[in-house]
Parts: structure tokens; C-alpha cells; sequence
């Protein structure tokens, strides 16, 4: 007797997480044959018509069930029109991606595939090679010879590694490793934090590759043109794709080898979306599953790959030391500037000899906060209760809530007028600039890049581009001001108040100060001089940096990650942020503490010592779009999934979950 067939199938919708992600459908006599693993295909679904992926084919007899039962299957209406199909690793890739991120499979499928459409695109994207990219290339060159001998030994036995590398020159190693992979006839995945990265080293790898060799996948892309470049990877002509995060789900079919440039990045992390997860993470399964090779590249790793990958290799890299100005003593010498003597004398300095400057400045608005200097009151916001900043006009503003509030004529505790502000954010520092350069023979062009000035990313671009091009002589800013520059135009970099950036309290803010102040540091291998205040210049973050022993601030954060603050931080646990949102406070807050208990009770009952969960707190970003957020941490300390999934059946669907999350505030 004919056994019929049938296959198991991923809908490609979203499907909530409590429900079924895989369905059984029979496939229809005249379809036999022409259905497989992977491919995208019509099926009826809760009264509509869908897209679905073929996981799994079975003979009925191994569905015993299903025909004792006597259900009757649903059949596969058809394949679907563009041919797309996924690989045995892609399909394998999103259970793994669905189960370690609590995320349904669905839809993790659905974010896999390629927005598909029949329409050609328009135009093509143009990457260029701009030639200031090209000129720092040339002058951080690498020796053939050097790279030569580097590129075997970065491969011989190990699977993974570290590369500590900063300049451009980077670019040629990983070119280096990149034909190395095409001379065995495997694909090569090149991830780059953004899509600015993109426009800056696209170009190098299609002049060098030829451009039939290479894709790009980037969601500034429009659909047709992602889809034209996703099927030059499916039909395996591409032999390099190039991208950010997302094209870590690049169809490929002979996967050799994965690049990850600017490892520490936080745009490898998808954090406002569901699946909301890291393409290293990702990188690191898919290289287990396709048995290829994966370099993590950065000039200061995150502690979590130092933690996971043993083998490094640092390539030798010219440094200067940045210049550190104890602002106590400036405070004695009578000089209350924002700027040291030696940061006004340097500024002067560059713009005199026309070169471009970056300020950071971790903190928005004018100043940071305001006081009664009768009584000490600090004035707070009306909804969240943390410090209000104040605008250049006087008003305040709480940036937690977006709540503007009017300016304070007198204080509201002691009825006193001498209210003043203080404290040092990004418009405050634009000011004091301004009060240098007031003579005419000082044109300069000045820039906030800021969350408040700047609303998008495309305007974020083009102010990278403007700064680039020369159009800007001084760029303000908090973390948006800092990339791997390469400018050969750079004077100065300068750190106004580094006490701000050592404020936070979350466990990754010491390694993320390091990271600012050694990447602030390593933009001198361009003679830029770098200038850094210090209220504290002995701190040891400060002093690691000074030091240049990476490996000594590293065991001490493993050190402390393990015992101090708390215990049992990541790398030696698994985080996970569970965020609540309503646009009623009061109820938000209520139901927060409910979950808290909720989930307390539930760890008791399964094991309370795997599980430690923090009460909830109204979250730094506290009012988005008119709605209040909570949040309540827990940390796994076994990393155990199927314990941590136990304990997250407490957890309603009202609820957003994220595992790693990049910071707990
Ligand atoms: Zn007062
Ligand atoms: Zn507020």
C-alpha cells in the first residue's frame, strides 16, 4: 500500500510563544517529490492562506497517532513562487536562536527570510571607496610579508579567535583570510557594527573581490534590492557577504568563515525588536553548526569573549599617551572653567593649525542638575523623582519621562530665589566653545551629535560624513562621537568630565568606561592628542587604560563580575530583563510588584538557588510613547534553559522578555 506523506511545517507569522510553533500537513499526491527540507510553501492556516517552512518530512505510518486519532490533515496548498529555501543549518540556526532567547520559532523564521518580491530594484545600492578611507588604509599598511606570515597562523588549529587590532590596517588581514576561505571554495560572513562601517569598507572588498563576489546585507537596503542581494548568496555566487547584524542570516551554503569587526559593539544586539538577540552569539552557533571558523575582532574585546575565547593574537599598534589633567588643581589655581588650562590651550592650538576636534560629553543638555543653594533641594521630576537637567533657555527637562517642565523662580521647600545649576552636558559645552572662538578670524562650525539633536539614524550619518569631509571643526557629543575614526585630520579628542562616565551602576559600566577611554586613547595612532579630566585621576579604570595591561584589567572584572557587587555577573551567570509597560503608572508599578512575587513563588517551587531576581524598578528610559516601563532583572546562575524557561512560564504575554541584554537600566 502507498504510504502517504507528510511534513512538518514552521508557519511564517508570528505565533505567540505559549502556543504551537510546528503544524503537520499532508502533502498532496501531484506535490510529492517536489517538497523539501527547508522550502518555502503555501498552506492553509486559521482560516487564511500563509507562507510557511518545510521542517520536517515523515511517512504517515510514523504518525501513528495522528491517524488512530483520525484527524484530518490539512494539506499543503502549494510551493510558493520564489524558490526560496532554507538550509538544514538555517532551520537548525533558528531553533537554536528560538530556544536560547525564549522567542517563538515562528517568529524567528519569519526574521530569517528575505523580504521577497518580484519587482528588480531600481537602482543599486553604490558602495564607493572613499579616498579617505582608501588613503588611511595605505598609510596603517601592513607589510605583505608580515601578513603573509600572520594569516596561516591565525588558522592553524583553533576554530576561534581574538584579534586585537585597531587602524585599518585590520582591513587587510581579514582580506588576507578572506581569499584564503575563497581558495578553498567556502563563503566568507564580514560583520560590521553599522551601516556607516558599510559606506566606509564596502567598497574595499568590491574593488579588491570584484563586485559579482561580493553582497551586502543591510536593512538601509529597500526590499528589492535585499532580495537581489540575498539570492546572489543562495544561489552561491557571492563569496563574501558583507553586512550588519542581520546578515548573520545570509543563506549560505558553504560557510568557512565568519568576521567580526568591532566585537564590543552594542549594535550587534537587536534590542528593540523581538528576537532580541546578538549576532555574536548567533556567529558563535552558526560556526559550531557549519563546522567554519570565526575571528572576533576588536581593539578592546568584551569581557564575555575574552571569558569564551582563549586564543589571541594582538597585532602591535602605535599609541600615545593621553594626557590626564587633575581638575582639582586647576579648581586651586582659581580657574573655574569647564576647561583646564591645558584642554583651552590645546583647542586654540588645533583650530589654529585647522585641524577638526572631538569633545565627549556623556551627558545631555546644558547643565546636569539643579539645586536651592538655601536649602539643598534638588529639583526633581514630577513623575520619576531623578534629577531634572536644565535647557540653554532655563527650562528643565526630565530625559527619563521626555517631560519638559517650566524654570523654577523659587524653590518649592524653602520658598528661597538662589536657585542655580550645575553640572556639565553636551549644550553647556557647546557654549563655552562658542566663548572661546568669539573673534571673527574663528569661523568655526560646531556640532552637537546627540540624542537630542540628532533623531535618526540618517542624520547621524551625515553628520559622521560632514565630519569627515572637513565641513565640521568641532563635534560634541556622548557615545555617538566615538567610532574607529581614521582621520588623518584629527588634532585633539577630549574627555571634559570623566566622572560622569564612571556614574552608572551597572555591572558592565567599569568595562564600558575602559572601552570609551581606550578607544578615545587609540584615536592618537593619527597624532591626535588626547586630553582626559579627572576629578579622580587614580581611578582604576583610568589607571588600567594608562597601564596598557588589557589582560590585568580583565582578570580583575572576571574577578569582580564573580564575587563582588552581588555575585555571579555574567559571564558566570545568565541575565535576563523582563520589561513591562503601560501607559497607566500606578498600574504598571502594581503589576511589576505582582510579577516580582509571582516569579519568586515559581523559583521557590523549582529551586530558588538557581535564581536570583531583583525587585522592579521603574527603567532609566522610564516613559516611552506615553507609556511607563518596569523592569525586573533575573539572574540564571546555573544558565540552565530548561530551568530558566520553568521559571518563565510565570511570565504573561504582557510581558517583553530579554535574555543578555546589554545593560539592566
Ligand atoms: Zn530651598
Ligand atoms: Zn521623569
Amino acid at each position: 500500500m502507498k504510504k502517504n506523506k507528510i511534513a512538518e511545517i514552521i508557519p511564517a507569522i508570528k505565533i505567540p510563544y505559549s502556543q504551537s510553533q510546528v503544524y503537520t500537513y499532508s502533502i498532496p499526491s501531484s506535490l510529492e517529490g517536489m517538497i523539501k527540507v527547508g522550502r518555502l510553501v503555501e498552506i492553509p492556516f486559521r482560516r487564511r492562506e500563509i507562507k510557511g517552512v518545510v521542517k520536517k518530512i515523515n511517512s504517515s505510518d510514523q504518525k501513528k497517532s495522528v491517524q488512530n486519532l483520525n484527524i484530518k490533515l490539512k494539506a499543503i496548498l502549494g510551493l510558493d513562487g520564489s524558490e526560496v529555501v532554507l538550509s538544514k543549518t538555517q532551520i537548525e540556526l533558528a531553533e537554536f536562536i528560538a530556544e536560547y532567547y525564549h522567542t517563538p520559532l515562528s517568529l524567528v523564521v519569519k526574521t530569517i527570510l528575505p523580504p521577497i518580491t518580484k519587482n528588480a530594484p531600481r537602482k543599486k545600492i553604490e558602495f564607493s571607496f572613499p579616498k579617505e578611507v582608501s588613503a588611511s588604509l595605505k598609510k596603517h599598511r601592513v607589510p605583505n610579508s608580515k601578513i603573509k606570515k600572520l594569516a596561516p597562523k591565525i588558522f592553524k588549529n583553533q576554530k576561534s579567535l581574538l584579534l586585537h587590532s585597531l587602524t585599518a590596517a585590520r582591513h587587510q588581514i581579514y582580506l588576507e583570510l578572506i581569499k584564503n576561505t575563497v581558495s578553498k571554495n567556502r563563503q566568507t560572513i564580514l560583520l560590521l557594527p553599522d551601516f556607516f562601517d558599510l559606506q566606509q569598507f564596502a567598497g574595499f572588498y568590491i574593488k579588491k573581490l570584484g563586485e559579482k563576489n561580493v553582497a551586502v546585507l543591510c536593512s538601509e537596503a529597500t526590499n528589492a534590492q535585499f532580495y537581489q542581494e540575498w539570492q546572489k548568496i543562495n544561489t552561491g555566487k557571492a563569496k563574501l557577504i558583507i553586512g550588519s547584524r542581520m546578515a548573520i542570516f545570509a543563506p549560505v551554503k558553504k560557510l568557512g568563515l565568519i568576521i567580526m569587526d568591532d566585537e564590543h559593539n552594542s549594535n550587534y544586539k537587536q534590542w528593540d525588536q523581538n528576537p532580541r538577540y546578538h549576532a555574536r552569539e548567533i556567529a558563535l552557533k552558526l560556526t559550531e553548526l557549519a563546522n567554519s571558523k570565526i575571528v572576533l575582532s576588536s581593539p578592546n574585546p568584551t569581557i564575555e569573549s575574552i571569558y569564551k575565547i582563549k586564543f589571541k593574537i594582538s597585532l602591535s599598534q602605535k599609541e600615545k599617551m593621553p594626557k590626564i589633567v587633575d581638575m582639582r588643581q586647576e579648581r586651586q589655581k582659581r580657574n573655574f572653567s569647564i576647561f583646564s588650562d591645558a584642554l583651552k590651550d590645546s583647542l586654540i592650538e588645533q583650530i589654529n593649525r585647522k585641524k577638526q576636534i572631538i569633545l565627549f560629553v556623556p551627558r545631555l543638555g546644558f547643565h546636569t542638575f539643579t539645586l536651592c543653594q538655601d536649602c539643598g533641594y534638588i529639583a526633581e521630576c514630577r513623575q520619576c523623582r531623578s534629577a531634572l537637567t536644565s535647557r540653554q533657555d532655563g527650562s528643565l527637562i526630565c530625559y527619563r519621562c521626555n517631560l519638559p517642565t517650566k524654570m523654577l523662580a523659587k524653590c518649592p521647600a524653602c520658598q528661597g530665589a538662589r536657585i542655580k545649576s550645575f553640572g556639565i552636558g553636551t549644550q553647556k559645552v557647546k557654549e563655552e566653545i562658542k566663548n572661546i572662538f568669539t573673534s571673527a578670524k574663528h569661523q568655526i562650525k560646531i556640532c552637537c551629535l546627540d540624542s537630542e539633536t540628532i533623531k535618526n539614524k540618517k542624520s547621524q550619518y551625515k553628520t559622521y560624513g560632514d565630519f569627515i569631509d572637513g565641513k565640521i571643526d568641532i563635534l560634541i557629543g556622548a557615545q555617538m562621537v566615538l567610532k574607529n575614526w581614521n582621520l588623518d585630520n584629527l588634532g585633539l579628542i577630549g574627555i571634559v568630565n570623566m566622572e560622569s562616565l564612571l556614574r552608572s551602576s551597572d555591572f558592565r559600566s567599569q568595562e564600558k568606561s575602559f572601552q570609551i577611554l581606550k578607544q578615545t586613547s587609540l584615536q592618537s595612532q593619527n597624532n591626535a592628542e588626547i586630553i582626559i579630566q579627572a576629578y579622580r585621576p587614580q581611578n582604576k579604570v583610568l589607571q588600567a587604560v594608562l597601564s596598557r595591561d588589557l589582560n590585568k584589567f580583565y582578570q580583575q572584572e572576571l574577578v569582580g563580575r564573580k564575587i563582588s557587587f552581588g555575585l555571579n555577573y555574567p559571564p558566570f551567570s545568565q541575565i535576563i530583563k523582563l520589561i513591562y509597560q503601560n501607559k497607566n503608572a500606578r498600574l504598571s508599578e502594581q503589576n511589576a510588584k505582582k510579577m516580582y512575587w509571582a516569579l519568586k513563588r515559581k523559583a521557590a517551587e523549582i529551586n530558588a538557588g538557581q535564581f536570583e531576581i531583583m525587585e522592579p524598578f521603574p527603567a532609566f528610559s522610564y516613559q516611552v510613547r506615553g507609556r511607563f516601563r518596569w523592569h525586573i532583572i533575573i539572574k540564571s546562575i546555573s544558565k540552565n534553559i530548561y530551568l530558566r524557561d520553568k521559571l518563565l512560564e510565570a511570565v504573561d504575554k504582557y510581558w517583553i522578555i530579554d535574555v543578555d541584554p546589554e545593560n539592566l537600566s
